[in-house]
């Protein structure tokens, strides 16, 4: 399936930007962002929002067989960041030495460059974190 130009840059502010979107109905946050509030369905609202950029790990684990593109980046870690408005990114770990990834350790957003295309295109690690 071909994508359209305007959606692809619709997904890559999302995906730089950690935009996601909220229920103003039951005041729910997405991401990424959803067009239907499952809770609420047609009732529900949605728009934009920006999700916070700090969270905590939720879970993480060390990747030692990275996908092609990534075998020069191995080991390296993925987390489940909790936000601080609940909802969950999956994001690659960077720049945090190993002794400090830990569930509930207090993670942020940083921006880094995308190296590699992969099945979900080139927009897939716009966004990774670090342990602050
Ligand atoms: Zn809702």
């Amino acid at each position: 399936m071909k994508r359209s130009l305007p959606l692809l840059w619709r997904r890559i502010n999302e995906r730089y930007n950690l935009v996601g979107s909220i229920c103003q109905t039951c005041n729910t946050p997405y991401f990424p962002s959803r067009k239907i509030c499952p809770k609420c369905r047609r009732k529900g609202k949605l728009i934009s929002q920006k999700m916070p950029n700090e969270g905590k790990i939720f879970t993480f684990t060390q990747v030692h067989a990275a996908p092609a593109g990534f075998e020069h980046e191995t080991p390296y870690f993925m987390a489940i960041i909790q936000l601080k408005n609940d909802v969950k990114v999956l994001a690659q770990l960077v720049d945090s030495p190993v002794e400090k990834v830990k569930i509930g350790a207090n993670a942020k957003m940083v921006f880094r460059k995308i190296y590699e295309d992969n099945h979900e295109g080139a927009i897939a690690y716009g966004y990774k974190f670090k342990i602050v």
